[in-house]
C-alpha cells in the first residue's frame, strides 16, 4: 500500500502518497496510542461522514488525547483527500496518533497528536462471501471487559486480538472469526457486528463490550422501520444452533451474509438479502 501514486492528507497538508511517512520512534507504534475510522464514499458522498468524524474525535478522547482538528476540519480534510485522488467511490481511512516527541516511555502527553486521511478503492471486504455467505471460525481470543479496555473506542490497541483471530481463521479457510466477549457471550466479528434471524425476529448482541457500529445502528433502524422486532440481548454461543440466518454489518463489510460459524450452518435467506439490498440502496441515495 505504500508504493502508489496519489495524495494523503497529513497534519493539514496533502502530501505525495510515497512521502506520507513517520519516524520509527512514533509513540503509537510502540504503545498503540492510535485511533482510526473506516468510512465509505458512495457517488461522491461519504455515508454518515459526520458521525464517523465525531467518533474519531471521541475515540481520541477515550484513549486520552485531543485531535488538534475540529469535526468540521476533519470533514474538510476527507473531502480534500477524495478530491485530490479523483475518487467518488472509495474507502476512507481517517486516523490520529501520538507522534515522536519528548517522551519515549508509556506516558506521551508531551508528544504531538498527528492526523492523516488516506482514501483508496476497496471492493467487497469478504470477496465472494458477499453473495454466498461467509464462513467464520470461532475465535479463541475474547473481547475485553470494558473495565479492561475502552471498548467503544475505535482504537488500534483493540485490534491486536482481532488480527490474531483473523489470521487463525484464514489459516482454516474461513473469511473471518466470530469473537466472544469476556463473559462468553457472542460479541462480533473482528471488524464487523453480527445479527441473527429466528422465527421472523432479529437477535443481535448488546454492544456493551464492543463497538456499537454505525452500520449496526443503521440496520437496526431499517429493521424497526420494516416492523421487524430486533432483540438486543446477551446471546450464548450454544444458541447458534437455533438461528436460521446470520449476517455481518460494518462500513467495509456493508451487509455480508454468513453461511457458517464453526459447525453451525445458516441459510442466506430472504431477510438477509433484503437488508443487504436495502442497505446498498440507502448508502447510494
Ligand atoms: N466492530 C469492529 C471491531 C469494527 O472494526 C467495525 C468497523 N468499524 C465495526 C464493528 C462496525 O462498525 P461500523 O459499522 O461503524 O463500520
Amino acid at each position: 500500500y505504500d508504493d502508489r501514486d496519489g495524495k494523503i492528507w497529513l497534519d493539514g497538508q496533502l502530501v505525495d502518497w510515497r512521502a506520507a511517512n513517520v519516524h520509527v520512534l512514533t509513540h503509537a507504534l510502540h504503545y498503540a496510542s492510535s485511533v482510526f475510522e473506516g468510512e465509505r464514499c458512495y457517488n461522491g458522498k461519504i455515508f454518515k461522514s459526520r458521525e464517523h468524524s465525531e467518533r474519531l474525535v471521541q475515540s481520541g478522547r477515550l484513549i486520552d488525547f485531543e485531535i488538534p482538528y475540529s469535526v468540521d476540519e476533519i470533514e474538510a480534510a476527507k473531502e480534500a483527500t477524495l478530491k485530490a485522488n479523483n475518487l467518488t467511490d472509495a474507502y476512507v481511512r481517517a486516523f490520529a496518533w501520538r507522534g515522536v516527541g519528548e517522551d519515549m516511555g508509556v506516558a506521551s502527553a508531551r508528544n504531538p497528536v498527528r492526523m492523516a486521511v488516506a482514501v483508496w478503492s476497496w471492493g467487497n471486504y469478504y470477496g465472494d462471501a458477499k453473495m454466498k455467505g461467509a464462513k467464520l471460525d470461532i475465535a479463541k481470543w475474547r473481547r475485553p471487559d470494558p473495565a479492561t479496555a475502552p471498548s467503544q473506542a475505535k482504537a488500534a490497541g483493540l485490534y491486536m486480538i482481532a488480527t490474531m483471530s483473523k489470521h487463525t481463521a484464514e489459516a482454516k479457510g474461513c473469511s473471518d472469526a466470530m469473537m466472544m466477549d469476556y463473559r462468553g457471550y457472542v460479541a462480533e466479528a473482528t471488524g464487523a457486528n453480527i445479527f441473527f434471524v429466528k422465527d421472523g425476529e432479529v437477535h443481535t448482541p448488546t454492544p456493551d463490550a464492543f463497538l456499537n457500529g454505525i452500520t449496526r445502528q443503521t440496520v437496526i433502524q431499517m429493521l424497526t422501520e420494516k416492523g421487524i422486532k430486533v432483540n438486543e440481548r446477551h446471546i450464548m454461543p450454544d444458541e447458534l444452533e437455533g438461528f436460521e440466518q446470520c449476517w455481518l454489518t460494518g462500513t467495509a463489510a456493508e451487509v455480508t451474509p454468513v453461511g457458517q460459524i464453526g459447525d453451525y450452518n445458516f441459510e442466506v435467506g430472504a431477510l438477509t438479502r433484503e437488508i443487504a439490498e436495502e442497505y446498498e440502496k440507502l448508502v447510494r441515495s
